[in-house]
C-alpha cells in the first residue's frame, strides 16, 4: 500500500534538450496572439532565454493523455484533465466530506481514484510525483541572438488575415540547447510506465512545445539522457553519503530494458 510520507524510490533523469527546430515561448507560456505585434520569448532574470519545466511537462502530459485514453473508460488508462478528469470537483467534495476527519484516507481514496497519468503529472486534489525543472540555456550553443520572424496578423474574430498588420514573432534558433533535468519519486510500476512513453517521445523528436507549430517551430529532442534509479531506503541513504555524483544510465538503454512497462499501457 502506497503512503505518501514514505520513501519508495526516485528517477533522476538528466539530459540536453537540443531545439530541432526554432522555439518560441511567450512570456505568457502560452500559443502567440494573433495581432500583437511584438511576441518576445521568454528569458530568465538576467535576460538569456529558458525553458519553464511546466511548459514541457503540460506538452508530455498532453501527448500522454492522447495516447492512453480511451473512450471505453474499462481500458482507458488516462483521462482527459481538462475536458473529463478522471475525478471531478463534485466526486471530490464527496470523497472529502465523507473522510474530512481522516486525512490520510482522504488522501488515500482521492489517489486511488485518479487515472494512472493524473497520479504521474497530477490532478487539482495531488501534487504529482515528477517535478521537472526549468531549463537553462547551455550558453556555448546560443549564438548570442534570437530569429525575428515577420508573419501576418490574422483577425481574432473573422480568423482572416488583417489587414496591412504585420506582426513579428522572436525565437530562439535551432541547435540550442538546454539542461534538462527530472525527479520522480514513488512510481509504480505503472506510472513509471506513464513517465517513460513521454521520455520515449522527447528522445525520438517527437515533441513539439511552445507557438507556431503549424510553422514547424518548437520540435525538440532530449539527448545524452542519462537515468539514475534509487530503490529503497538504503539505496537513498547511501547515495546521500556518496560524495560524487553518480553517472547514471543510458536513457535509450534504460528505455529499452524498460518496454514492458510502457506496453503493458495499452495492453
Ligand atoms: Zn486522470
Amino acid at each position: 500500500m502506497y503512503h505518501r510520507a514514505k520513501f519508495y524510490n526516485r528517477l533522476i533523469v538528466k539530459g540536453e534538450l537540443v531545439l530541432l527546430k526554432p522555439l518560441h515561448i511567450g512570456r505568457a507560456g502560452e500559443d502567440i496572439y494573433p495581432g500583437v505585434t511584438e511576441n518576445q520569448v521568454l528569458r530568465d532574470s538576467s535576460g538569456r532565454p529558458f525553458i519553464p519545466g511546466s511548459s514541457l511537462k503540460g506538452v508530455l502530459r498532453s501527448f500522454t493523455e492522447s495516447l492512453l485514453y480511451d473512450e471505453d473508460k474499462g481500458k482507458s488508462k488516462s483521462c482527459l484533465s481538462t475536458s473529463q478528469p478522471c475525478l471531478d470537483k463534485d466526486e471530490v467534495k464527496k470523497i472529502k466530506e465523507q473522510w474530512l476527519k481522516d486525512p490520510e484516507q482522504l488522501f488515500r481514496k482521492i489517489y486511488e481514484r485518479l487515472c494512472p497519468v493524473c497520479r504521474t503529472y497530477g490532478h487539482q486534489q495531488f501534487a504529482g510525483k515528477v517535478l521537472f525543472e526549468d531549463l537553462d540555456l547551455i550558453e556555448e550553443t546560443y549564438p548570442g541572438v534570437t530569429e525575428v520572424r515577420a508573419g501576418v496578423a490574422i483577425e481574432r474574430e473573422s480568423g482572416t488575415a488583417a489587414e496591412g498588420k504585420k506582426f513579428e514573432t522572436e525565437a530562439v534558433p535551432a541547435g540550442t540547447k538546454f539542461r534538462f533535468s527530472l525527479t520522480a519519486e514513488n512510481l509504480t510500476a505503472e506510472e513509471m510506465g506513464v513517465l517513460l512513453l513521454g521520455l520515449s517521445a522527447l528522445r525520438r523528436g517527437e515533441i513539439y512545445l511552445g507557438g507556431m507549430k503549424s510553422r514547424g517551430f518548437g520540435r525538440v529532442q532530449l539527448q545524452e539522457g542519462r537515468v539514475t534509479v534509487i530503490d529503497g531506503t538504503k539505496a537513498y541513504i547511501d547515495f546521500l553519503l556518496r560524495s560524487e555524483d553518480e553517472e547514471g544510465k543510458d536513457l535509450a538503454s534504460f528505455l529499452q530494458e524498460k518496454e514492458e512497462l510502457i506496453l503493458n499501457l495499452v495492453r
